[in-house]
């Protein structure tokens, strides 16, 4: 009969693998935190005031919608109502996602965290983060994960 592997045994085998605990990404410390604050602070009211504006925009398509009850089947009034308003709601979804990374990106300024590709571990070039300053990834690594 085979002689049982119990967990207990497996534990006894000699660790040869001492993981290096991977250090947490720290930002550079050549990265002037105060002026990225800045501009993901400015990116952050732009995406607010644009957030604002589809909204007001839906809401106006959808009054407007209300004035001319519209059959979406047979009024090609509503169809392009009906269109314009998806049209926002995503336009909103995007933007309200594109918030969201912002956020994170400002939180990560905050931990010590920010400016250090996830995937490969560099710095993320300064140009690129005035750009985007929510980038998580250099643009080599970006670049690569759209092609996955
Ligand atoms: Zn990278």
């Amino acid at each position: 009969m085979p002689r049982k592997v119990t967990a207990a045994s497996r534990k006894l085998a000699p660790a040869v693998t001492t993981r290096v605990q991977e250090p947490k990404p720290r930002t550079p410390g050549n990265l002037d935190s105060a002026r990225f604050a800045g501009i993901i602070d400015e990116h952050i009211n732009d995406a607010r005031g644009k957030i604002d504006t589809v909204l007001a925009d839906i809401r106006e398509v959808t009054a407007a919608a209300k004035d001319t009850p519209a059959d979406d089947e047979h009024d090609p009034e509503g169809t392009t109502v009906s269109v314009e308003r998806a049209n926002e709601v995503s336009m909103l979804a995007a933007l309200e996602a594109s918030l969201i990374e912002l956020l994170e990106a400002r939180v990560r300024l905050d931990d010590g965290a920010y400016g250090i590709c996830e995937r490969c571990g560099e710095p993320i070039p300064e140009a690129r983060l005035e750009i985007r300053p929510e980038a998580r990834f250099c643009v080599a690594c970006a670049a690569a994960g759209r092609r996955r």
